[in-house]
Parts: C-alpha cells; sequence; structure tokens
C-alpha cells in the first residue's frame, strides 16, 4: 500500500491576519514495509503533514493516493483510512482513560467491531510487540505506571488496531536515552515482523540514524531532501545550512578518515563506530 503525496499545500486560517502556509507544494512517495523519518525544526510542517495522511486535516490543494485512491475525496470514510492507517500523537500517555491496560488498549478493536476472541489475541500480541507482559499488566491501571511504560500502553492501543501504516509524531519525546532506544527497536519490529509501513516523526539525527529506510528533511513548509542514511548524512552543508547536523559518531568517523585512519565515511551510529574502529586498531570486539 504505497503513498503517494503529490503537490500537497495546506493553509491554516486562510484570509485572515494569522494565515499560515504549512505545506508547500510537497511530494513524497512513501513504499510499503519501510521505515520512513520526518526530520525537521518545529515549525517545519512534521504535523500537518501526518495528519494530512490519516485524514484528520484536510489539504488547501493537492492529493494523497492510498492504495489508488485519493483519500482527500469527500465521498471516501475516515473510519476506512483510520482502519488502514494508525496515528500515535505526540505524548499519547495523555489520551490513557480505562481503569485497566487491558481495557484501554481494547479501545479500539472494540469500536472496529470485532469478535471478543480477537480483541483478546490483539491486545495480547500488542502488549508483547510493546514489551508489556500481558499477565504482569492486564489489570494494572494505567497510571500505575512509569512515563515509559504510559507511553508503550498508548502505542499498544492503536498498534491492536493492526494497521498496514503506522504514523508515530515523536515517540521518543521526553524520554531517556534508554526509553527511547526501547521504543525505536520495537517499532522496528513492528516493521520488520508485521512488514507494517512506518512514518516516524522526529528531530532528533541520532533517533533517526538506528531505525530509519529513508529519511525526509523538512525545512520550512517543504520537503528538501529525501533518500537512504548514507545518501542524506552525505548532504552535510545542506543540513548545517537548515540547523540539522549528521549524527555525532559520523562526524568523528569522518574526522578520523581526514586524520588518515581507514574507518568508513558511512558511520551512523555507535555500535557501528565500536565495530569500526576496533577494526582499525586490529582486534575482536571481545578482546
Ligand atoms: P512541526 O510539526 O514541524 O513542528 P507543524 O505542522 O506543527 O510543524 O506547524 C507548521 C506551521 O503551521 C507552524 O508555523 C505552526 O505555527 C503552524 N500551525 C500548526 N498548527 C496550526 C493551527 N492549528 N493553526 C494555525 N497555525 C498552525
Amino acid at each position: 500500500m504505497p503513498i503517494k503525496i503529490e503537490n500537497l499545500t495546506h493553509v491554516y486560517m486562510p484570509g485572515t491576519p494569522f494565515e499560515k502556509k504549512a505545506l508547500d507544494n510537497v511530494n513524497m512517495v512513501i513504499n510499503d514495509g519501510e521505515f520512513n523519518v520526518l526530520i525537521g525544526h518545529t515549525g517545519s510542517g512534521k504535523s500537518t503533514l501526518i495528519q494530512h495522511i490519516n485524514g484528520l486535516l484536510k489539504p488547501t490543494s493537492g492529493k494523497i493516493i492510498v492504495d489508488d485512491i485519493d483519500i482527500t475525496e469527500k465521498s471516501v470514510k475516515l473510519s476506512d483510512i483510520r482502519k488502514k492507517i494508525g496515528l500515535v500523537f505526540q505524548y499519547p500517555e495523555y489520551q490513557l482513560f480505562e481503569e485497566t491496560i487491558e481495557k484501554d488498549i481494547a479501545y479500539g478493536p472494540t469500536n472496529l467491531k470485532l469478535s471478543n476472541e480477537e480483541i483478546h489475541n490483539r491486545v495480547k500480541r500488542a502488549m508483547n510487540i510493546v514489551g508489556l507482559d500481558y499477565e504482569t499488566f492486564k489489570d494494572k491501571s494505567p497510571f500505575e505506571l512509569s512515563g515509559g511504560q504510559k507511553r508503550r500502553v498508548a502505542i499498544a492501543g492503536v498498534v491492536a488496531m493492526e494497521p498496514k501504516i503506522l504514523i508515530l509524531d515523536e515517540p521518543t519525546a521526553g524520554l531517556d536515552p534508554s526509553g527511547r532506544d526501547e521504543i525505536l527497536f520495537q517499532i522496528k519490529k513492528l516493521q520488520k515482523e508485521y512488514n507494517m509501513t512506518i512514518i516516524l516523526v522526529s528531530h532528533s539525527m541520532e533517533d533517526v540514524a538506528k531505525v530509519a529506510d529513508k529519511i525526509f528533511v523538512m525545512n520550512k513548509s517543504k520537503c528538501i531532501l529525501h533518500g537512504s542514511p548514507r545518501e542524506i548524512f552525505s548532504e552535510v552543508d545542506t543540513l548545517e545550512s537548515v540547523g540539522l547536523a549528521v549524527p555525532q559518531v559520523t562526524y568523528l568517523a569522518r574526522k578520523l578518515r581526514e586524520k588518515g585512519f581507514n574507518v568508513s565515511p558511512d558511520i551512523f551510529t555507535v555500535e557501528q563506530a565500536k565495530v569500526e574502529i576496533l577494526k582499525v586498531l586490529g582486534r575482536a570486539e571481545n578482546d
């Protein structure tokens, strides 16, 4: 189910003194089963864009084609879009409201009018994916949990709808580094095991480098770059001109290379750097 975004423009409050063009003629193709990251500064248009992809906002002009259907057409039912495309908002834990975790995660599937058995199975599967043991957590109140656990319950609620496309707006915001990595790797697992298409909004290059197949760089309402991490991280000047940077370890690797060490310039994560530097030093990882 590829997504084609064609000439998408969105103007907030047109015709008023507060008029703001939040998206300006954006074109993108999002392939099936890929992990896509939208990166850019606050105000660059990322949230506005993803809200169009699940039908929450309508464009001022342009199209969004999902499965050969233009979902911006009036005749397309929002409920049909939402079955295929799930959206996890920023700080989704603020939307938890049921008295138990099981009921909270079951809320979406219950609205899909599935059988009780199917709902139960989906809740268990979703909890397993986000790393919450079903028996331990099902009867707990969401409010007894830590911040990172609450976030996982909220994500499980959308995952339990089993969408083909999952959009997440800054799912790592406000978490500590280990909490961030856990969430990122659980989302990566969803992509791999369920062949889900992921669209993740982030402003951390370090996060992105660990998981992305494709990166779309947003700046001032436009998509200015798109490509694989390797392609994007070779555009250092363009990234720096819009106040973004390549991951810190990539700078380090390139500096080492300038100094004559035979280190690959395509190192984006600390793990890769470790392997590469040990190789240069002629040592195995467990030495
Ligand atoms: P990002 O997600 O990259 O931070 P947004 O899509 O939230 O960017 O915002 C893009 C631009 O649109 C910003 O200038 C923002 O102030 C403006 N904007 C966002 N939401 C609204 C709204 N509901 N009404 C008016 N302007 C908005």
